[in-house]
């Protein structure tokens, strides 16, 4: 069992952390959120009031942040885990972040004598949960193995998908696959409402038939349909607007960069933009689904 450090203890952090506890590993903890590490002490996670006391003695540093500027603050800062980490620790950000950001922390990574590896997740806070993420691992053979060993309790799958970034490549791609998918159930789901179908029997019929996504079965935009939709508790967040409009931003610059066509998340990122706009960026992504209705009632 390995003394591991977990910065981030959010929507996935908390969850994810709790299985390395029940795992029997201990789990030191820190958020900027003091509400984020109640929740995590409730997993059974240690938290500190410093990122450096939560580092002491840290075999494996684990990152869950919203985004790169957060990951880069986290390991390059000033007091950060390149600065205070023991230098034989293993680190593994899980974050969903841009490719060249992550490409930077493993070079600063490897230039300070780390093993570093970029490994996002798949499977929303259900997944987290439940144990069963999809990670998907960039990086050198030997500290891609020994994440695999660490990430194992939290995940489904486990993929060593290439080279340092490729990770956040992979992830960024699957991403923007499940957000045009959302934005299928959002049109679907209030085109059928219109069409006088009962929401029950129409979910089934797709569930049973070629309309059938992850986001079908995880996120539907209407209550009552999949237990871990947000739709059923008000649409609070299980992936906020706000983190939806970050990973559809990624995609859109990644098309720019390699000159790939991208129509359908163009219109998925407005919708999300359109969610921020209207003051909505910390409930659900899945709340697009009101933009697919005249009147904005779903
Ligand atoms: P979240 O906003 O719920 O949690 C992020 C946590 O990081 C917050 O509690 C915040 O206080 C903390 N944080 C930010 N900067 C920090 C710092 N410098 N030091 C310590 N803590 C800091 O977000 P989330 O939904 O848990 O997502 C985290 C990451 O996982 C994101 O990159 C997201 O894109 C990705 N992701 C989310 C989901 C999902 O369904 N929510 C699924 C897969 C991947």
């Amino acid at each position: 069992m390995s003394t591991i450090t977990w910065i981030g203890l959010g929507h996935m952090g908390a969850p994810m952390s709790a299985n390395l506890v029940a795992t029997g590993h201990e789990v030191r903890g820190f958020d900027l959120s003091e509400a984020a590490m109640a929740t995590a002490r409730e997993g059974g996670v240690q938290t500190f009031t410093t990122m450096a006391e939560a580092l002491d003695g840290a075999e494996v540093v684990i990152t869950m942040v919203p985004k790169g500027e957060h990951s880069r603050a986290v390991y390059l800062g000033e007091n950060g885990v390149l600065a205070l980490a023991p230098r034989d620790a293993l680190l593994i950000d899980s974050s969903t972040i841009d490719v060249a950001t992550a490409e930077d922390l493993h070079r600063a990574a490897s230039e300070a004598g780390f093993a570093f590896v970029d490994a996002p997740v798949s499977g929303g806070i259900s997944g987290a949960a439940a144990g069963s993420l999809t990670f998907m691992i960039g990086g050198e053979d030997e500290p891609v193995r020994r994440a695999a060993e660490i990430v194992e309790p939290m995940a489904g799958r486990v993929v060593h998908t290439g080279a340092a970034g490729s990770g956040q490549a992979a992830k960024i791609v699957n991403n923007m696959m499940l957000f045009i998918c959302l934005e299928a159930c959002s049109e679907g789901s209030v085109l059928a409402d219109r069409l006088g179908l009962d929401p029950k029997v129409f979910w089934e019929i797709a569930s049973a038939s070629s309309g059938n996504s992850w986001a079908l079965q995880t996120w539907y935009p209407v209550p009552g349909m999949t237990d871990s939709a947000a739709a059923n508790n008000n649409f609070d967040a299980t992936f906020s607007a706000a983190l939806a409009t970050k990973d559809i931003g990624l995609a859109l610059a990644a098309g720019e960069q390699t000159g790939v066509n991208l129509p359908a998340a163009e219109v998925v990122a407005q919708r999300f933009q359109q969610l921020v706009t209207d003051g909505l960026a910390d409930k659900d992504c899945s709340l697009i689904a009101k933009y697919a209705a005249p009147d904005g009632t779903i």
